[in-house]
């Protein structure tokens, strides 16, 4: 008799080597041989929700953002043309994700 490592229920194995019962051993086979599918599921189900993430900030306060922080009105120094820049970026993808969604 043995010790099945998974629930603790004693077992009589088939094998020498066996560490669970019978039971455990079947569901494990099942896990096992639904990883694939569930793994693929888990990939389509992050990208789906990467897609329908609402931009980070909304578009009007986007717009607000890139007003405040235009090189114009900063002397073009060198802060407000990387803050605009990637403020603008962010009007880009968040146009992007409403043109790629399927939602
Ligand atoms: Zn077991």
């Amino acid at each position: 008799m043995k010790v099945c490592t998974h629930c603790g229920e004693s077992f009589e194995p088939k094998f020498p080597t066996a560490k669970l019962c019978y039971s455990c051993w079947l569901l494990r086979e099942a896990m096992l041989e639904e990883y694939p599918e569930l793994e693929r599921e888990v990939r389509t189900l992050r990208l789906a929700l990467e897609r329908k993430a609402p931009p980070a900030i909304p578009p009007d306060i986007l717009k607000i953002l890139i007003g405040c922080c235009h090189p114009d009105k900063h002397g073009n120094s060198k802060s407000s043309n990387t803050a605009t820049r990637w403020l603008l970026e962010q009007r880009t993808s968040a146009t992007q994700f409403k043109e790629t969604s399927p939602w």
